[in-house]
């Protein structure tokens, strides 16, 4: 979810032409009608929240149907929450109200205040600012209920854990987009220089380089301690040819079992392991693990993602121009206040569509790479024991990897809390679960892929061939979408963009 979120509070800042109240309202009365929503929408998460951690504390042999109700809970609040900030944007004219409202005068004339554009999602963001807080109570129960043997946060401590994940994940984006706004409007024609525009991309390269040196201050992650457990996952990443430039631990008192390699060049590249994940696993099942991030490294999924942004946004941009140029609205101010929530929706619909398909087909290939790293390269083996020598990154999966990397899968979601889904069989269950893993793929569909290779191990090469077919088809359809596009649009396509 984070690059959708990411991409909504992107474009809730950048756009303009907010409504303004329903019914009249003053300025005054739209900032109390939406504060009044967000309160309302936070008390029903703190009513939530204490009647979770009273019933868990008087059940404790009901803690798994409570948990699961409360998780169903924190998805539906996620959709709550756009709600409520929808209604403040349209009925209470809360965008309005910030846009015409919070100015400041410069060089004689009355101008939005510098990152001011940064309050329209402030109900958004403050209902969730207030939240990691509200929802402590029933969290600390829940997990003191499970019988873990790590004592829970302090209350600032579990803020603080989600302000330095959304910090790191969403803000900068969002930040970065409000600073543009900002000096387009102070300094117009600065942000119309060469300079300007050509500097910002770069800007942008550099900090997708130089953020993984700050994510370990940021999320405080720390050096995975010496012994068996790291030497064994130096070892398997040596034998799998990905070099890291450390092996992280991110202790979130086991409230996450998680892996994930950041970075995209080899002096800044990390592999993070949470503390719930490097406790739950055996031996195998952690190689299969960092197995398969090693996989996205060696597949080159991370630049790869990066060019197909780049081509996706301006393939995207250049289509909505034409698309309003063709219908004749290119003249009408209302279609150029539309231009950007068009294009925005444009981009989250098709990201949601064509990166998620993208992303399951990497997933898919870097669970190969996963089985590849803890397979010994017999198609008809029957098990591994200690001794068994396992392969590099060239060899064949064999059965016994493609199962201990679905072993894998499967305690990794057990970990989380879920519970292995059943197989939906239903239309709309099923879609449902398509929908909520987008990016990965249900883990039932994962897990039920790997023991079919496990069945017939060619079927490994066959998906990394067809995840290049899938990467080579999709920068080709992009680059002919934008070529089609600058020679049916001309030289004004540039001047438009
Ligand atoms: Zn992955
Ligand atoms: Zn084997």
């Amino acid at each position: 979810m984070p690059i959708l979120v990411t991409l909504l509070l992107f474009a809730v800042v950048v756009y303009a032409g907010w409504p303004p109240p329903a019914f009249d309202l003053t300025p005054r009365q739209s900032a109390v009608f939406t504060a009044c929503l967000v309160l309302a929408s936070v008390s029903a998460a703190a009513l939530v929240s204490g009647s979770v951690a009273r019933a868990v504390n008087r059940h404790l042999d009901r803690r798994a149907v409570i948990a699961r109700r409360y998780l169903r809970w924190r998805q539906a609040a996620f959709f709550l929450n756009v709600g409520i900030t929808v209604l403040c944007l349209f009925a209470a004219g809360w965008g309005w109200t910030v846009r015409t409202q919070v100015l400041v005068e410069w060089r004689g004339i009355h101008r939005l205040a510098p990152f001011a554009e940064l309050l329209v999602p402030a109900p958004y963001l403050v209902t969730l600012v207030l939240n990691w807080a509200v929802y402590w109570p029933a969290e600390r129960a829940l997990h003191l209920a499970g019988g873990a043997d790590r004592p829970f946060w302090s209350l600032f401590g579990y803020w603080l854990y989600h302000a330095r994940q959304f910090a790191v994940i969403v803000f900068p984006p969002v930040a970065l987009g409000a600073a543009h706004q900002t000096v387009s409007r102070y300094f117009p024609q600065a942000a119309h220089s060469w300079w300007y525009q050509g500097l910002m991309p770069l800007a942008a390269v550099a900090v997708a380089l130089v953020l993984p040196l700050a994510l370990r201050p940021l999320l405080g992650l720390k050096r995975m301690p010496a012994g068996p457990v790291r030497d064994r996952l130096q070892a398997t990443a040596g034998r799998v040819r990905v070099r890291y430039a450390e092996y992280l631990l991110w202790p979130t008192r086991g409230a996450m079992a998680n892996a994930l390699v950041v970075g995209l060049v080899p002096w800044a590249r990390y592999v993070v392991f949470t503390d719930r994940l490097l406790d739950g696993l055996d031996a195998d099942e952690l190689d299969a693990v960092l197995g398969h991030e090693a996989g996205h490294v060696r597949h080159w999924h991370l630049p790869y993602y990066l060019l197909f942004f780049l081509l996706s946004s301006t393939a995207v941009t250049m289509t909505v121009v034409l698309g309003v140029k063709a219908v004749g609205w290119e003249h009408s101010a209302w279609a150029n206040d539309l231009l950007t929530p068009l294009t925005l929706a444009g981009l989250g619909l098709y990201l949601f569509a064509v990166f998620g398909w993208l992303s399951r087909v990497s997933e898919r290939q870097a669970d190969v790479f996963g089985s590849r790293a803890v397979s010994c390269g017999d198609p008809a083996c029957g098990g591994h024991t200690a001794d068994t020598p396992l392969a590099g990154r060239r060899t064949a999966v064999c059965p016994t990897g493609a199962r201990t990397m679905a072993r894998a899968l499967e305690r990794v979601m057990l970990l989380n809390g879920r519970e292995p889904e059943q197989a939906a069989r239903r239309f709309w269950p099923r879609l449902l679960g398509w929908v909520r893993a987008w990016q990965h793929g249900p883990m039932s569909a994962r897990v039920e892929f790997l023991h079919r290779v496990a069945e017939r191990p060619a079927l490994a090469a066959a998906h990394d061939r067809k995840a290049f077919g899938v990467r080579v088809f999709l920068v080709v359809a992009l680059a002919a979408v934008i070529a089609a596009a600058v020679y049916a649009g001309g030289r004004q396509m540039w001047e438009w963009i």
